[in-house]
């Protein structure tokens, strides 16, 4: 009887130690290998649980430097690129290049004088315009639109208060 389960939980380790290696090899092939460099094939294996999620993190930041280095940066690039791969359907890919048009539209509406102050007084280079409140949404200095609820901005993280109260047209100088 005791030498049974002795040679049960023998096999029971051995499978576990056989499934715990063959991870690490996927992962090793992954960092290795050209698979690296793909999104698709990063949140497969995040769902799969080979890759926990702080891994996946990781990897999908390697990702967005090789998009960057193959000269993908310009973020309209880097749609087509997800929507290439499958990653963003047609509806999907114009939907975002619209919200991009819309974002890239607030940055002209602010003078350079106006825009500098900002980025003085936030600290934040990648501000584009001023903020503003909508009937029902707040325009962030980054250009994203946030719904009310939302305190921080969905990109840059400032805060809707902060903001609203110092980066306005009507509040910035006063
Ligand atoms: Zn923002």
């Amino acid at each position: 009887m005791l030498l049974w389960f002795f040679i049960i939980s023998l096999i029971v380790i051995i499978i576990q130690l056989a499934v715990i290696n063959q991870k690490a090899e996927k992962i090793a092939g992954m960092i290795a290998g050209k698979e690296r460099s793909e999104l698709a094939n990063l949140i497969r294996l995040r769902d799969a649980g080979i890759l926990t999620e702080e891994e996946f993190q990781q990897k999908r930041k390697e990702y967005e430097s090789w998009i960057a280095e193959k000269g993908h940066s310009d973020e309209r690039k880097a749609l087509e690129d997800l929507h290439e791969k499958g990653l963003l359907s047609d509806e999907e890919l114009n939907k975002k290049l619209e919200a991009l048009e819309k974002v890239k539209g607030r940055g002209e509406g602010i003078s350079g004088i106006d825009l500098a102050e900002i980025k003085r007084r936030t600290s934040y280079k990648d501000a584009i315009c001023y903020a503003e409140r909508t009937p029902d949404s707040w325009i962030c200095i980054c250009g994203t639109e946030n719904k009310l609820s939302d305190r921080h901005c969905r990109k840059c993280f400032s805060n809707q208060g902060y903001v609203l109260e110092n980066f306005t047209k009507e509040t910035l100088w006063r």
